[in-house]
């Protein structure tokens, strides 16, 4: 809309006025304005979601706690955002031609650098988290590991229960900040069996190296999509004369544009990839753990709690689950509990 109407550029006036004519400043206050602008159209939708979770009891959050989230949740955006933006627009005056492949390096560094300071800054806050506790669940996983021939730098207990009724697990961070985050709401209700079941899934997504090839692939999706927004960058300058240079920031919303559509576009290639990561993880918590029953509870309990759909539509399922639906996960653990079985019964000595 702001392309189309024109109003980018009174954006743009408006944020060199208050800026005092400074660039760098006007940038961070357009930035500000659009973020802003941004939060105030999609909040009537985020609390949609809020009044939805709490119908279905999905959700706990008091809408003060709720409210706070939003402002956080807001503000870095901003400060990420002004960082980026600061950083392609400082880039497009500093090398106008080669600017998408410098700011593609940068990029790329500070995608890094996030994943790995994500669990010591952002993760917390919006939610507490603490060192796992429980001895016994510690030491299963450190057997785990030591049968993976790795070791797993942390496991942390995150304490969802404050806002949430679901319950989730995940691998986060890189490097030395690499760790296994499991929910006070699934450590409470599951059995030691079954969070087994779930810690090996999460050990299998770093045995696979999941994380760093996600930050390859993204790499590869970035610059694509540096590619293409300088082309049409400077197809909008000199051809359409809809902006005098590159370096006017009122084209902004084309880059952001630009971005958006290539997402979109590519959100069923990278599903599949994500589904193709999770089943291999699924596929090593099996062998990993002595029994597929615990990770086949363990999933029920899960579909159960979380109110996921178990089957949902084949096109659902292409264009946005990230996790094969519950259903399939447990039917592929089912078929690999009957092929093992023979095997096993024929080596036993009877
Ligand atoms: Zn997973």
């Amino acid at each position: 809309m702001l392309l189309a109407t024109g109003w980018t550029a009174r954006l743009r006036d408006l944020a060199y006025y208050g800026a005092d004519q400074n660039y760098v400043l006007a940038v961070f206050f357009y930035v500000g304005i659009l973020t802003s602008l941004s939060k105030l159209l999609g909040l009537p939708l985020d609390y949609y979601g809020f009044r939805l979770e709490h119908r279905f009891q999905l959700s706990n959050q008091k809408l003060r706690s709720w409210a706070r989230d939003q402002v956080k949740g807001w503000l870095v955006t901003l400060v990420i955002g002004a960082i980026l933006v600061e950083l392609v627009y400082g880039t497009i005056r500093a090398t106008p031609r080669l600017w998408w492949l410098i700011a593609w390096v940068i990029f790329i560094v500070l995608y890094i650098f996030l994943a790995q300071i994500a669990p010591l800054v952002l993760f917390p806050l919006f939610y507490k988290f603490r060192p796992l506790e429980n001895d016994a669940l510690k030491e299963r996983l450190t057997r785990l590991s030591e049968r993976a021939g790795t070791r797993v730098k942390g496991v942390y207990e995150w304490k969802l229960s404050e806002k949430s009724r679901k319950a989730n697990a995940a691998l986060a961070g890189l490097g030395v900040t690499r760790r296994i985050i499991l929910a006070d709401t699934l450590l409470e209700k599951y059995t030691d069996d079954e969070i087994e079941a779930i810690l090996a899934h999460e050990l299998g997504h770093h045995v696979y190296r999941h994380i760093p090839k996600g930050i390859l692939v993204e790499a590869g999706i970035t610059f694509v999509g540096f590619v293409a927004a300088n082309q049409i960058l400077h197809y909008a300058i000199e051809r359409r004369h809809l902006f005098e240079q590159l370096s006017d920031f009122a084209n902004l919303p084309l880059l952001m544009l630009v971005s958006a559509v290539l997402s979109f576009l590519l959100m069923p290639a990278l599903n599949a990839y994500s589904r193709f990561n999770e089943r291999q993880a699924d596929r090593y918590s099996y062998t990993a753990i002595p029994s597929v029953a615990p990770f086949i509870s363990g999933m029920n309990k899960l579909a159960d709690q979380n109110l996921a759909e178990r089957r949902p539509s084949r096109w659902v399922e292409l264009v946005f689950y990230s996790h094969p639906p519950i259903a399939k996960r447990i039917q592929a653990a089912e078929a690999w509990a009957r092929e093992q079985a023979p095997v096993a019964s024929r080596q036993s000595p009877a």
